[in-house]
């Protein structure tokens, strides 16, 4: 395949949940475009899946955090300790952490914990607290835009945009919600949460035929499913999905690769 240099790879570095898993590491995405190095999450593993993928951790330029669940963010103050060695120089751009409602706050909080063991060199880290509301912003070579959804007051989902005019979305964790809906329309890549087969659904999560509904309505090009908790893997999840969603569909495992790239 010829990989334009603007065009978006994506590499699903953690398929899983907070349950301990050899085949299904906590939530985490890498989207590379151009010069970016996009981590969408940083649950417990993410660093290991990198190195697994061949990516170094300082050359992580973006680490964007759906909500502040430990399942998405249990590795953030490890991944920043880790970037220290052997003297932070290593790190050739700043880094910018960028979530939902109360990032300056989380990040304060880890700060009262870990003191300077999370600290970077001077102007090497960027904290970016992004609002509720529907927001847009240029991050070197793609846009970034999110939406809140049903999950935490500090929920976001994530569009991103590579300069070939190609898409994906990240649900993040969320209930049904008309603003994932409206951020995931036509998308070319639609990551979707879908923690629970249809007959456990629980509040604040979605289910298989739920998460194809969303994909429907919103007319994405592709689906991957993800955030599979065990009782996902004892059925027949893409049957589930089947009923509410019959466009390409792809069930996401950890270090499986897609590309958005011009056809
Ligand atoms: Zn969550
Ligand atoms: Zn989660």
């Amino acid at each position: 395949m010829n990989i334009d240099k603007t065009d978006i790879t994506l590499t699903i570095l953690g398929s899983g949940t907070c349950v301990t898993s050899l085949e299904r590491s906590s939530c985490s995405v890498l989207a590379e475009t151009g010069e970016s190095r996009n981590l969408i999450d940083c649950g417990p593993g993410t660093m290991r899946r990198l190195l697994e993928n061949g990516t170094q951790i300082h050359d992580i330029s973006h680490i964007l955090l759906s909500h502040f669940h430990p399942d998405h963010t249990g590795e953030l103050a490890a991944f920043l300790f880790a970037n220290k060695y052997p003297d932070g120089r290593r790190r050739k751009n700043p880094l910018s952490i960028i979530g939902g409602k109360g990032m300056a706050d989380f990040y304060a909080g880890l700060k009262n914990v870990y003191g300077c063991w999370i600290d970077l060199e001077p102007n090497r880290l960027n904290i970016v607290e992004l609002p509720r509301e529907k927001s847009a912003i240029n991050l070197n070579d793609i846009m970034l835009e999110s939406v809140h959804v049903e999950h935490n007051e500090e929920s976001l989902a994530f569009r991103i945009t590579g300069n070939s005019g190609h898409s994906f979305v990240y649900s993040g964790d969320t209930d049904f919600c008309e603003s994932l809906i409206n951020i995931a329309r036509e998308t070319d890549l639609f990551i979707c949460e879908s923690a629970m087969p249809d007959e456990f659904k629980v509040k604040g999560h979605l289910t298989p035929s739920a998460a194809g509904e969303i994909a429907a309505l919103a007319k994405v090009k592709k689906l991957l499913l993800t955030h599979f908790y065990p009782e996902c893997d004892k059925v027949d999840i893409e049957t589930q999905c089947r009923k509410t969603y019959q466009g390409p569909l792809v069930l996401g495992r950890d270090l499986m690769k897609i590309y958005l790239a011009p056809s």
